[in-house]
C-alpha cells in the first residue's frame, strides 16, 4: 500500500487481480459537491484521490444520490454525474465511487464474461435499502454475467448509535427484520448495515463488513454528528 492510501483511507484492500476496493477518511477531505463546500477545492480532492488510486484523472464516476433505489450504468468521463443511488461497470473499467457520512457504502464485485470484473458501488440510507436498491444492483450485476458476487459494507452509523421514532422502527423492521436495534439507552434504532448484510446473504452474495461507525469515529465524517458534515467514499477500481 502506498503512503497515499494508507493516509487517506479507512480501510483498503487489493481483491482481485488489479481489482482494489476501499472507503476514504477525514484526510481525505470532503468529496462532495453538494454540502456547500468550495468546488474547487473538492475537485482538488477528487484529483488526490485519483493520483493515489492510480487512476487516470477525471476517470472517478460518482453519481448525483437521491436515496432512490435507482442502478445507472457507469458513462464515459466527462459525462454528467448519473441521478442514481447505485453504480455498475460491465467490465470494471470505470472507477466508481459512492459518498456517504452515516449511510451504507456498498462496494460489489463479481467475475463477470471474458475474465472482467462487474463492479458496483451502491448508496443505501435508509430509504434505498428498504425500497431493495441492495437486490437490484445484484439483479444487474447477475444480468450482466456477473457470478461469485461478493460485497464489501463500508463504515456507517451503527445499530447502537442510530436512533430512530418508534413508527420508524416499526416500518423497518417489517420490510426488513434484520435493521431492528436498540440504542444503548435501550430506545428503538435501526442497524442498517446489519439490514445489509441479511439482505445481500440471502440473494447468495459473500459479504465482508469494515469496521467502523461514522458517529463514533471522528476519521470519519458523520452527517449526525456534524450536520455541516463532509462526504467520504466507498471506491472501487482496477489499477491501469
Ligand atoms: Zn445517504
Ligand atoms: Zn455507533
Amino acid at each position: 500500500m502506498t503512503a497515499g492510501l494508507s493516509r487517506m483511507f479507512w480501510w483498503h484492500q487489493q481483491v482481485g487481480d488489479n481489482l482494489e476496493v476501499g472507503f476514504t477518511n477525514t484526510s481525505a477531505g470532503n468529496l462532495a459537491l453538494h454540502v456547500g463546500d468550495d468546488p474547487d477545492a473538492v475537485l482538488r480532492r477528487r484529483a488526490e484521490l485519483e493520483s493515489v488510486m492510480g487512476v487516470r484523472p477525471g476517470s472517478l464516476r460518482f453519481m448525483n444520490q437521491i436515496h432512490s433505489a435507482s442502478v445507472a450504468e457507469a458513462a464515459g468521463p466527462g459525462c454528467a454525474a448519473p441521478t442514481a443511488d447505485g453504480l455498475i461497470s460491465l467490465d470494471g473499467a470505470a472507477p466508481l465511487a459512492v459518498m456517504v457520512a452515516d449511510c451504507v457504502p456498498v462496494l460489489l464485485a463479481g467475475a463477470g464474461p471474458e475474465g472482467m470484473p462487474v463492479t458496483a458501488a451502491v448508496h443505501a440510507g435508509r430509504r434505498g435499502l428498504l425500497d431493495n436498491i441492495l437486490p437490484e444492483a445484484v439483479e444487474r450485476m447477475r444480468a450482466a454475467g456477473g457470478t461469485a458476487l461478493r460485497a464489501w459494507i463500508g463504515p456507517c452509523v451503527c445499530g447502537r448509535c442510530y436512533e430512530v421514532p418508534a413508527d420508524m422502527h416499526a416500518e423497518s423492521a417489517a420490510l426488513l427484520p434484520a435493521t431492528a436495534a436498540t440504542t444503548r439507552t435501550g430506545t428503538p434504532a435501526l442497524d442498517l448495515p446489519a439490514g445489509a448484510e441479511a439482505q445481500l446473504a440471502g440473494l447468495g452474495v459473500a459479504v465482508e463488513r469494515i469496521a467502523g461507525c461514522t458517529l463514533e469515529n471522528d476519521q470519519l465524517f458523520s452527517h449526525r454528528r456534524d450536520p455541516a458534515s463532509g462526504r467520504f467514499a466507498g471506491v472501487i477500481w482496477r489499477r491501469s
